[in-house]
């Protein structure tokens, strides 16, 4: 299957990783909107959020908890930090494997966007 972050997590094209188990592969981000801006990813190849079905539960825990390690491994967790998925169009998907973004090391607006 041609996709870039299922290439990624399988190390054929590289990537900076930051965190990786069983589960889920995490990765800078190679246009980083903040300070620290990583991805966690599944393994498995998802689509997106529209993709995910109940029995996914446990993986999209591994990814929440995923995505907490990182905060903490790049030192935001105290400071704060965004969790975001992208889904469709208007949101700005461009990868359509499902991804949590990391954001951190600065104050970040809201609403977003
Ligand atoms: P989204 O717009 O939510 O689909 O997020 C996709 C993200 O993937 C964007 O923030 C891109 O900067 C990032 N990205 C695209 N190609 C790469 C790559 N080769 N390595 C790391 N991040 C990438
Ligand atoms: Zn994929």
């Amino acid at each position: 299957m041609d996709c870039l972050f299922c290439k990624i997590a399988a190390k054929e094209i590289p990537a900076k990783i930051a965190l990786e188990n069983e589960h889920v592969v995490a990765f800078h981000d190679i246009h980083p909107q903040a300070p620290v801006h990583v991805l966690v990813v599944p393994r498995r190849h998802i689509v997106g959020v529209q993709e995910v079905a109940a029995e996914d539960a446990p993986l999209l825990a591994q990814i929440l908890l995923a995505g907490r390690e990182v905060a903490a491994k790049t030192g935001v967790a105290e400071s704060g930090y965004r969790l975001v998925f992208n889904n469709g169009a208007n949101a700005g998907q461009s990868v359509f494997h499902l991804h949590l973004h990391v954001l951190g090391g600065r104050a970040l607006a809201w609403p977003p966007g």
